[in-house]
């Protein structure tokens, strides 16, 4: 690396190559095991974070959400997008990043990518709940939507909850071609195209829907709801982007991650301001049972909660930390004298070397 042309505090900067090389270093089973064993952990500490609805502007084709929360030590917050149309143009539909900032002082101690981390966070917070809510001998998964969560999602249910056969279905079948050859000889793991979303769902124990549709999609309709089933809803997330018929929210036990988010932003937008849900870390913390009964059908109307992405940056910075992975980044600058910021521009305007003058 270049040196710095100032003196900077130590902000790591971990790039999608340095989280894909954690993920390679680790283990896919380990990485989700670990991120879903931290993200339980601050779950339970619920109560001690300053929390809000994500910020999100809207425009024709998508959303550009901030996510901010912090706890007395560490504050985060993650920039993500949500464009369903970007994949015809060769871009994803969920693209993120992410800062950790030290509360005592505000500097930022981690400025991270998040796009893959989002799909990790994400399949790992659908295990917290699916732990918690599907009755625990589940093994028949269908999965709605083979797009870039999706071998997220299927991993991390096959290797942290036992569930050994997964139904797919997508509206682009080469999308499910795409998974099926991802995740090919992947031992003990038997993947089934379905050619429509009925077929997919019949007999499962757990339904994720991970679609992208900027409309009021219908994925899953009563009738394909059947008693006992977990319903992991995760592709819901936005006023006017959801996957639900109504009424499987009236047959089910609804859970959520921050109720005053999800009323405007998960399937839930569709039922009345008193429709009773039960946020989840009352569940995990055991103030209030989960599934009450094996026929009972659980809903985890899964949105997407900063909480989920503090969780996945603390995780990201002590994993970097063990494999020594990342770079400084020349972020912020260190000064001599933190009143003579205007010294800075002095040390700009000093001759460089010829050489490096020439290379820039
Ligand atoms: P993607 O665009 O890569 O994949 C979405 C897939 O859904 C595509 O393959 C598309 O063909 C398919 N699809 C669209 N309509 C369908 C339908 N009616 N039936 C079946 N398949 C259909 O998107 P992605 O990155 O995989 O994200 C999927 C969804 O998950 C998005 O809506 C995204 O906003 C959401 N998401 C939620 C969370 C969360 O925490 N809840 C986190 C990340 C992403």
């Amino acid at each position: 690396m270049k040196p710095a042309a100032f003196p900077a505090l130590p902000t790591l900067f971990l790039s999608a190559q340095d989280v894909a090389t954690l993920v390679h270093r680790l283990g896919l089973p380990a990485t989700l095991d670990r991120l879903a064993g931290t993200l339980h952990a601050d779950y339970l500490r619920w109560p001690s974070f300053d929390k809000s609805a994500r910020v999100a502007n809207h425009s024709t084709d998508g959303v550009i959400e901030l996510m901010p929360i912090a706890d007395d030590a560490t504050y985060a917050f993650k920039y993500v997008n949500g464009h369903p149309k970007n994949t015809r143009s060769g871009l994803p539909t969920v693209m993120a990043f992410g800062v950790l900032a030290d509360v005592a002082t505000g500097v930022p101690v981690l400025l991270s990518e998040l796009t893959l981390t989002t799909a990790l966070r994400t399949a790992a917070m659908s295990v917290v709940a699916a732990r918690a809510l599907a009755r625990p001998e589940s093994r028949r998964m269908a999965l709605i939507g083979n797009g870039a969560q999706s071998e997220f999602q299927a991993l991390a249910f096959h290797h942290l909850m036992g569930i050994d056969e997964i139904r797919l279905y997508d509206t682009d079948s080469a999308a499910t071609r795409k998974l099926i050859g991802n995740l090919a000889g992947q031992p003990g793991l038997r993947l089934i195209a379905c050619d429509s979303i009925a077929q997919a769902v019949r007999g499962a124990d757990i339904v994720t829907t991970v679609t992208a549709d900027k409309t009021n999609a219908t994925i899953l309709t009563p009738e394909m709801v059947e008693p006992g089933m977990h319903i992991n809803g995760v592709g819901g997330d936005c006023p006017g982007k959801t996957e639900l018929h109504p009424d499987v929210l009236r047959m089910a036990a609804v859970f959520v991650e921050y109720e005053p988010q999800t009323r405007v932003e998960g399937d839930l937008q569709h039922l009345p301001a008193d429709f009773a849900v039960t946020e989840l870390w009352h569940v995990l913390a055991g103030h209030t049972p989960g599934r009450t009964d094996a026929a009972q059908v659980t809903l985890f109307d899964s949105v997407g909660f900063a909480l989920e992405d503090y969780s996945a940056l603390r995780f990201l910075r002590e994993a970097a930390g063990e494999l020594g992975l990342g770079q400084a980044l020349p972020l912020i600058p260190a000064l001599a004298d933190p009143k003579d910021l205007f010294g800075l521009l002095h040390r700009a305007a000093e001759p460089r070397p010829v050489a490096l003058a020439l290379a820039a």
